[in-house]
């Protein structure tokens, strides 16, 4: 047999990707992220973003962006370890370790590379690596990059955890790593008894906040400020910044000691161009923002009440989530997208998440909330999501007998 060339390769991959209902398509999209967006050329009530409380297209962050970029220009330059270390990024990093109460923080431009920086910083081969089965694809890909032995959990199943860290044998470091709020799921990690079990165990924990900073806690300032958790019980934390703040980028917060050892340590934090300047200028105004405009939480709030009552009333399934991500679980990979389909044929935006981002028979409609949106708009969400699953999906109707 020959080998069959690129071409041929790919286009089988490809074709199989079309047979198993998981191809993916990329739309276009032709305005600022809001309730309303311009895709394809269309006006679509969006339910898909994680701008959770309306910041990215914020006059505010623009304002200053343009004025920094003023400054600063446009490109990042070089590395943070060269010369591209700007005093922008340097303030940013200030503002976020004071506002999650940790000594220092510590800015990498996505937070994938975050991720992949922080645990293949930490963990060395011959260390212990504890996953729950749901983490999001970075925190797995860090820990292959590590080398470290990693094992996953059942999802958020603390005894299950503590079994496993029993069993561990007492050489190595021990790193418990989850996501605060799952991204395709809308629940949260239980953080306190997860710190309880790794001080135990002498392990550390590390949670990645990507969906809790800037929605959930007192200020804002996330899920470790919601369940008052400290640097003793939660050393490592993680959030980005390209969601509820609207901006970009991402960042890990800690002791001195931790964030001193990301920079010697975290490749992808090392060999990597900084951030545009006008970004980090962008993520100040976002934080300013967070502390002037609180009534953005508490409007994000009230929808997220609002539509788990009605959708509750309706029939529709529902998933245990109390924040911003309000999933419908469908199970079928091909009725997700059908009934995705149908509501985007009806002027509304939600997609369908199908494996490998979740387990096989878990696929569902990934609705999100926003502050952005108004009360008609989560209205007009529920009406077509029940005429959509009418006509496409009576089964997922909890009453359609
Ligand atoms: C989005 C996300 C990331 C990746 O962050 P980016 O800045 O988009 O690269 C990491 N972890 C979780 C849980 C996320 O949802």
């Amino acid at each position: 047999m020959t080998t069959p060339t690129m071409e041929l390769h790919l286009q089988q991959r490809l074709a199989e990707r079309r047979e198993q209902s998981l191809y993916r398509h990329r739309r276009e999209l032709g305005s600022a992220q809001d309730a309303r967006i311009q895709l394809n050329g269309r006006t679509m009530l969006q339910f898909c973003s994680n701008d959770y409380l309306g910041h990215a297209g914020h006059p505010k962050l623009i304002e200053a962006m343009q004025a920094a970029a003023k400054d600063f220009g446009v490109g990042g330059g070089a590395s943070h370890l060269i010369c591209g270390h700007s005093s922008l990024h340097h303030e940013l990093e200030e503002r976020l370790a004071e506002f999650t109460g940790r000594e220092r923080a510590l800015l990498f431009s996505t937070g994938y590379m975050a991720n992949l920086g922080l645990i293949a910083g930490l963990m060395q081969r011959g260390d212990h690596l504890l996953e729950d089965r749901l983490n999001h694809a970075s925190l797995l890909d860090g820990g292959l990059l590590s080398g470290a032995k990693m094992q996953r959990f059942q999802h958020s199943d603390t005894a299950d955890l503590e079994r496993r860290l029993k069993k561990l044998p007492h050489t190595g470091q021990r790193l418990i790593a989850v996501d605060a709020v799952y991204s395709m799921d809308g629940d949260l990690a239980p953080l306190a008894e997860m710190a309880d079990l790794a001080r135990g165990h002498n392990a550390w924990l590390m949670a990645d906040d990507a969906h809790g900073f800037g929605v959930l806690g007192e200020r804002g300032a996330g899920t470790a400020e919601m369940l008052g958790l400290d640097t003793q019980q939660l050393p490592v934390l993680m959030a980005t910044l390209g969601k509820a703040l609207g901006s970009f980028g991402a960042f890990v917060a800690g002791s001195a000691t931790l964030i001193e050892s990301l920079i010697q340590f975290a490749r992808p934090y090392i060999y990597t161009t900084a951030m545009p300047p006008a970004v980090a200028a962008a993520t100040l105004a976002s934080l300013d923002l967070l502390q002037s405009e609180g009534w953005r939480r508490q409007r994000l709030a009230e929808h997220i009440d609002f539509f788990r009552a009605e959708a509750k009333r309706l029939g529709l399934p529902l998933m245990a989530s109390q924040t911003a991500i309000q999933p419908l679980m469908v199970n079928d990979d091909a009725l997700a997208l059908a009934l995705s389909r149908e509501l985007e044929a009806r002027g509304v935006l939600v997609s369908a998440i199908r494996p490998p981002t979740v387990p096989l028979g878990t696929a569902r409609l990934r609705i999100t909330l926003s502050a952005a949106h108004s009360r008609e708009d989560i209205e007009k969400l529920l009406t077509t999501l029940e005429s959509a699953c009418w006509d496409v999906a009576p089964q997922l109707l909890e009453f359609h007998s």
